[in-house]
């Protein structure tokens, strides 16, 4: 009997755990997210990966130390590069 009391509160502790992990991975992407620019037109390319980036994305400033500058999507596209999956650089401006 006392086994199985302690079971039910076994699984209730990992799935406490696992709600609390998930809440914090997910206030972590949030806060990438918050610093990804979305005013600014201007792009950064990451010469060694070939993704151009939102300025302020955290893939960018994790690679290469800053990247090249291009004024817009087009500019970057035809230096050969790619828009980044994360930061979404031909998506829309605010
Ligand atoms: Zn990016």
């Amino acid at each position: 009997m006392s086994g199985h009391v302690l079971k039910g509160i076994g699984v209730a502790v990992i799935v406490l755990l696992l709600a609390v992990a998930y809440n914090m991975y997910s206030s972590s992407v949030e806060n990438d997210f918050k610093d990804i620019s979305r005013t600014e037109a201007y792009r950064m390319g990451d010469h060694f990966t070939g993704f151009y980036h939102r300025p302020g994305c955290p893939k960018l400033q994790q690679a290469h130390g800053g990247g090249i500058r291009f004024e817009s999507n087009e500019a970057a596209r035809a230096e050969g590069y790619s828009p980044c999956k994360r930061c979404d650089p031909d998506g829309p401006n605010e």
